[in-house]
């Protein structure tokens, strides 16, 4: 394996009430979805930016504009499809990812496995390669007092040499 790259991402969406609470394509049930102009998946918008950050393509909100209104509602699934399907990933395969959700509540371990085989499904990947993690702030900051839901993500992608 000759050429590797790691890339990270970050995102954070608020909670709103009347939305669904979508995260690496699950519905999590809850009293509060994310609010955003596609489903706001942050699980999967964080590790977006990590697959386009590994190969200096920018980040989502260059390649799916908010302002488009082709994009309201969208399934960032599809999405996630549509930046492994860009030319410059042709060649390269995704190593690991490993990806934290940080959230107060709802309490998330019961989905985890599912979480993992439905990016793994979407990625066309191996669910051994996907790590998906949980944790808290102690009920401290924006994530603490249940008003949103961040995500991290960091990815390792790569490509034979000759
Ligand atoms: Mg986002």
């Amino acid at each position: 394996m000759k050429n590797l790259r790691i890339g990270q991402g970050f995102d954070v969406h608020k909670f709103a009430e009347k939305r669904k609470l979508i995260l690496c394509g699950v519905e999590i049930p809850h009293t509060h979805g994310l609010l955003g102009h596609s489903d706001a998946d942050v699980a999967v918008h964080a590790l977006m930016d990590a697959l386009l950050g590994a190969l200096a393509l920018g980040d989502i909100g260059m390649h799916f504009p908010d302002k488009d209104p082709g994009y309201a509602g969208a399934d960032s699934m599809e999405l996630l499809k549509k930046v492994l399907a860009l030319p410059e990933f042709a060649g390269y395969e995704l190593l690991n990812c490993d990806l934290t959700i940080i959230a107060q509540q709802p309490k998330l371990a019961a989905y985890r496995q599912e979480m993992c085989r439905r990016i793994a499904q979407t990625g066309n990947w191996d669910i051994s390669q996907i790590s998906v993690k949980f944790t808290t702030t102690e009920k401290l900051g924006f994530t603490g007092r249940s008003e949103g839901i961040a995500a991290s993500a960091v990815v390792l992608l790569g490509k034979a040499g000759d």
